[in-house]
């Protein structure tokens, strides 16, 4: 069979192993099995959202409120703007999806930095557009602008604030000056999703939403609730624009694109604020105990600002090597190695996970070192 010839340049999208997978072929008992792979809240929901959503079990005949108009609300007080500013997908993910739907095409192009989520690139291939990247791993924003002003034809700038798979953040104001220099028919989106981490340790990370959109009409500002809201398997995530743009992305949106069960978690997970900052301060202290190991066995790691650490290694190691071996033992890590890179990347966990991992990866990496 024949297909569109953009797919011929899409790869499937390979997402953090499942814990089944690892018993299934590493035949690693299910209990020994730590999952630190895809950046999800380790504490697990609010346990409002729990007994609520159990509560609702019985209404999975009918469909959902395709307005979604309890959690648009919800979300539209918590932000300070209108419910018309807001439109809700199946993750944000989908709504990456229809950014991108809306605006690339094979004529356009789409900027985005070289190591940043992987999702930008695949949405953006489907379209036939063309892929740019800065040089730089990180978020650069003169190599952005530097780009942006080479070209006529960018429709769509990323920037993933802060960033996933490698955990740094541009300020604000830095921001917003690389904001002023952008044309108003280009859509940027500014994805939000580590957005509780980042504001949490440092207020000059912190993107406002509703003062973004009203600078900037350009911008479409991403959240989600898969990660410090610990909801990662109801898939849930939010958009927030302008009026106009809104109506654009629910163009592409189909009908009852978020289940019953979904709506109802999230709604109640905003309710229960003080869950998921206990759950945020936690993260940051066991961060820190995360960047002692890695000084003290003398590797790299880069200052994070979210809910996962990355971990580069020097030529002798190899994070492809150390990736596998930590599998065996029943810890999933996410290996950037796709990426070009020399490093891994580990999602705090609980505490008690964390020192498992510390154990078990301190061994693999002394292992057949001289000391
Ligand atoms: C996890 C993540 C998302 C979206 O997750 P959903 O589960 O689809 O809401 C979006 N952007 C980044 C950078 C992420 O890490």
């Amino acid at each position: 069979m024949q297909y569109n010839k953009v797919l011929d340049n899409l790869k499937i999208y390979e997402a953090g192993k499942p814990i089944e997978l690892v018993v299934r072929e590493y035949g690693v008992d299910e209990k020994d099995i730590i999952k630190l792979a895809s950046n999800e809240n380790p504490r697990g929901c609010s346990p409002l959202v729990q007994d609520a959503v159990c509560k609702d079990v019985g209404h999975m005949n009918l469909y959902p409120d395709d307005s979604s108009y309890e959690l648009k609300e919800a979300l539209a007080k918590r932000f300070g703007v209108n419910s018309k500013n807001v439109i809700i997908g199946a993750g944000s993910d989908q709504i990456i999806s229809f950014g991108v739907h809306a605006k690339a095409n094979e004529k356009n192009s789409v900027l985005m930095a070289k190591t940043t989520f992987a999702m930008y690139e695949i949405y953006a291939r489907q379209t036939g557009t063309t892929i740019l990247k800065t040089p730089s791993n990180q978020h650069n924003l003169s190599e952005f602008l530097e780009i942006y002003k080479s070209r006529e034809d960018i429709a769509i700038i990323f920037l993933c604030l802060p960033n996933n798979p490698l955990g740094e953040c541009l300020d604000r104001d830095e921001v917003y000056k690389f904001l002023d220099e952008i044309d108003k028919d280009t859509l940027v989106i500014v994805d939000g999703a580590y957005q509780e981490y980042a504001k949490y340790i440092d207020k000059n990370k912190e993107i406002n939403p509703k003062e973004i959109i009203q600078k900037y009409p350009n911008v479409l500002y991403l959240g989600t609730f898969s990660k410090a809201y610990g909801l990662g398997g109801m898939r849930c995530g939010y958009g927030i624009a302008k009026e106009e743009m809104i109506e654009a992305l629910l163009k592409l949106r189909a009908p009852f694109n978020i289940t019953t069960l979904s709506l109802k978690a999230a709604i109640v997970a905003l309710r229960d604020e003080d869950f998921v900052q206990n759950c945020i301060k936690e993260n940051f202290e066991q961060m820190e105990l995360f960047e002692k190991f890695a000084k003290e066995l003398g590797f790299d790691f880069i200052k994070s600002y979210t809910n996962f650490i990355t971990l580069e290694f020097k030529d002798s190691k190899n994070s492809t090597q150390i990736s596998e071996k930590l599998l065996k033992k029943g810890i999933i890590v996410r290996n950037l190695g796709a990426y070009g890179m020399n490093a891994i990347r580990v999602t705090i966990g609980t505490p008690k996970q964390n020192v498992r991992f510390m154990q078990e990866f301190r061994d693999i990496y002394l292992d057949g070192m001289e000391v």
